[in-house]
């Protein structure tokens, strides 16, 4: 083991407070790309789709549910991988106070981490819901209608318009969410960062806030981040074998 991952060990050893914050980084290994690696990254093959295109435009939201079903059903095929794992330990163990995810795969919780305790800064792509009203739909009831009729009907209770139930960009974020993690990151001393470009506001200001509150800041990621200036340490590494490391 290296000077830097002995040294993170111990500093989760002594943690009386530690949260982690994830990104897509930590779910690659379960086989979900993430956005912005190159090469593989999402990105670069399909870009996202902002909020108010998908409200303002019928064609724009049929589009959006054709790529989710006719797609690679890829977060239906993911299963956890070691780093949700130990993860999902250090919260059954009483050491991690929280995952703040920016992942809406629902992977930490498939883990074993209480649903509590995975704050989904991004939402969730496993179900969808009505704008409107807020109703919960399936997708496996959902995908069957767009097999049968070629689209997504309105909500049957009031008419709203479904969707995925993540952020998309240019929506608002989950307030209550949002402010149980700036919570836990205020009470934190140490924070986490695992698998995170942390390009993307207002989620990555989170292990700002953590490290201005007083948390020793270490970020795991295979690529630099804009942040490994303020942190107190960085690995560029796998997040798979490093965190396995810190637990062995
Ligand atoms: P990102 O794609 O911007 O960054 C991921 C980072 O993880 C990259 O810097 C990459 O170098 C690193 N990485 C990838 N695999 C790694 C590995 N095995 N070990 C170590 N480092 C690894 O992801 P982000 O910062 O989470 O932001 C992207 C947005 O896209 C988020 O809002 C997220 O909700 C969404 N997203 C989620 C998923 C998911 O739920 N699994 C997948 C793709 C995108």
């Amino acid at each position: 083991m290296n000077e830097r991952t002995a040294l993170l060990k111990q500093r989760i050893q002594d943690a009386r407070s530690m949260i982690c914050f994830t990104g897509a980084g930590i779910s690659t290994e379960s086989g979900i790309p993430d956005f912005r690696s190159p090469g593989t990254g999402l990105w670069q093959q399909q870009k996202p789709i902002p909020f108010q295109d998908f409200i303002a435009d019928e064609v724009i939201r049929q589009e959006s549910w054709r790529r989710r079903f006719e797609g690679p059903a890829v977060i239906e095929r993911a299963t956890p991988n070691r780093g949700h794992e130990i993860m999902a330990r250090w919260v059954q163990e009483g050491r991690c106070r929280a995952i703040v995810t920016q992942n809406v795969d629902g992977l930490h919780q498939r883990a074993g981490a209480a649903a509590e305790q995975v704050l989904e800064v991004h939402g969730n792509a496993t179900y969808a819901r009505c704008l409107s009203c807020e109703r919960r739909y399936e997708l496996a009831e959902l995908a069957e209608q767009f097999r049968t009729h070629g689209q997504v009907a309105p909500c049957e209770a009031c008419g709203g318009i479904l969707k995925t139930a993540t952020i998309s960009f240019g929506q608002a974020m989950p307030s209550a969410v949002m402010s149980a993690a700036e919570a836990h990151c205020r009470a934190a001393d140490l924070c986490l960062v695992a698998g995170s470009s942390l390009v993307v506001y207002p989620a990555a200001g989170l292990p700002e806030l953590a490290k201005a509150s007083g948390a020793f800041l270490a970020i795991i990621n295979r690529e630099p981040t804009p942040m490994d200036g303020i942190a107190d340490l960085v690995i560029h590494g796998e997040l798979g074998e490093t965190l396995a490391s810190l637990v062995e």
